[in-house]
C-alpha cells in the first residue's frame, strides 16, 4: 500500500517549490508534483523581483528553488495531478497521469494560472523577446516613453491601458473588432488620457524585422507599429482540481482563500496566481511560505 504523505503540494513552480522548502525544514514528508509549465519560465528578466538589483530570469529563479530544494533531499515529481479524491478517513487520494497514485493528509495547490497568447506565431519567443508582455506591474518601468499596444477589451484593456499611461503617452488600444465593450466611461478616460483606440479587426500580429518591435496589420491594410505588445487577454486559472473538491471558486475562476492561505475545504491550502490576488513573484513565495508553516502547525495540533 503507498505511503501516506503529510502533504501533497500540487504545482511546481514559484509558490509550490517555496512551500516545498519551508516542509522540508519542517521535517514533514511531502510530495510535490509538477507539470512543468510554471509561468515564471516565460520571464525573459525580471527586474522587480526584491534583492536582485541586476534583474534574474524566470529560469534561474526556478532552478535556484530547485537546487535548494535539492539540499533537503527532495525534488519535484514531473507528473500531473488529474483527479482528487477524498477518502472515508479524511485523506486525499491524488491520481496521478503517470497512472500512479499518492495519498496525502493535506494539500497544497499551487497549480498557478495559463495566459491567453495573442494570435501570434511562437508567442513563447514573442514573450522571451519582450515583444508580447503580460504584466505591467512587473516591467512597465522597462518601456518609459516607448511606444505601446494594449490588446484586449472591456473594463481590463481599458485599465491596463491606463496603467501604462504613467509611463508613456504613445499606447495604442486594439479590441480586434470587437466593440470596446465597456461603460462609456472607459471611453472616454482613455481619450482624457490620449489613448487612441483601435477597433478595427486584426489581420495579422508579427515580429519586426531584427526584433525591434511588433507590427499590427490591420484588416483595411493599415499598420500600426509599436515596441511592445501588452496583452490584456485574461488567463485562464488551474483551478479545476479545487472544484472537483467542493471548494467555491472565485468569478475570476481562481480560488479565494484566507490569511492562512486556507480554503473553504478542510485540510486544503492554495497559494500563488491560482488564488485571487496580485500574480507575483514575491506573493506566490510569500503565499508558500505562510501555507506550508500553516500546515505544519495543523499537523503538530493533530498529532499531539
Ligand atoms: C511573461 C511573464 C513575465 C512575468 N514577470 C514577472 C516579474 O517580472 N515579476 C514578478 O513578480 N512576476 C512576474 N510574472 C508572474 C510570475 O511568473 C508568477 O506570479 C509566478 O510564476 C506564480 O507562481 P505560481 O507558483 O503561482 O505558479 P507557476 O509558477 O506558474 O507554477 C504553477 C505550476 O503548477 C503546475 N501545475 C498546474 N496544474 C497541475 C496539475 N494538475 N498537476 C501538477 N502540476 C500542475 C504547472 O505545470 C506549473 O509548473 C510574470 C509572468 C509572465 C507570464
Amino acid at each position: 500500500m503507498d505511503t501516506l504523505h503529510d502533504c501533497a503540494i500540487v504545482g511546481g513552480g514559484i509558490g509550490g517549490l517555496t512551500a516545498a522548502v519551508y516542509l522540508a525544514r519542517f521535517r514533514r514528508r511531502f510530495v510535490l508534483l509538477d507539470g512543468d509549465t510554471s509561468r515564471a519560465r516565460w520571464i525573459p528578466r525580471s527586474r522587480n523581483h526584491p534583492a536582485f538589483p541586476g534583474g534574474v530570469t524566470g529560469d534561474e529563479l526556478l532552478s535556484r528553488l530547485r537546487d535548494q530544494l535539492a539540499g533537503y533531499g527532495a525534488r519535484p515529481v514531473l507528473d500531473r495531478v488529474e483527479r482528487i479524491a477524498r477518502e472515508a478517513d479524511g485523506a486525499f487520494r491524488l491520481l496521478r497521469a503517470s497512472g500512479a497514485e499518492t495519498r496525502a493528509r493535506t494539500l497544497v495547490l499551487a497549480t498557478g494560472v495559463s495566459d491567453v497568447e495573442p494570435p501570434i506565431a511562437d508567442a513563447f519567443e514573442a514573450v522571451k523577446a519582450g515583444l508580447v508582455r503580460h504584466c505591467p506591474i512587473c516591467d512597465a518601468y522597462e518601456m518609459i516613453d516607448r511606444r505601446l499596444a494594449v490588446l484586449g477589451r472591456g473594463d481590463h484593456c481599458v485599465g491596463e491601458a491606463l496603467f501604462l499611461r504613467t509611463y508613456t503617452p504613445g499606447i495604442v488600444a486594439l479590441t480586434n473588432g470587437a466593440p470596446l465593450g465597456c461603460a462609456d466611461a472607459g471611453r472616454a478616460r482613455l481619450e482624457a488620457a490620449g489613448i487612441r483606440l483601435v477597433e478595427a479587426a486584426i489581420e495579422s500580429i508579427a515580429r519586426a524585422a531584427g526584433e525591434t518591435g511588433v507590427v499590427v496589420r490591420l484588416a483595411d491594410g493599415a499598420e500600426i507599429r509599436v515596441d511592445a505588445l501588452y496583452s490584456a487577454m485574461g488567463m485562464r486559472p488551474h483551478s479545476g482540481l479545487a472544484a472537483d473538491l467542493g471548494i467555491p471558486l472565485a468569478e475570476d475562476g481562481r480560488i479565494p482563500a484566507d490569511p492562512h492561505q486556507r480554503t473553504a475545504a478542510d485540510g486544503v491550502w492554495a497559494v500563488g496566481d491560482v488564488v485571487t490576488g496580485l500574480n507575483q513573484l514575491g506573493v506566490a513565495m510569500a503565499q508558500g511560505e505562510i501555507a506550508a508553516t500553516d500546515v505544519h502547525n495543523r499537523l503538530r495540533r493533530d498529532e499531539w
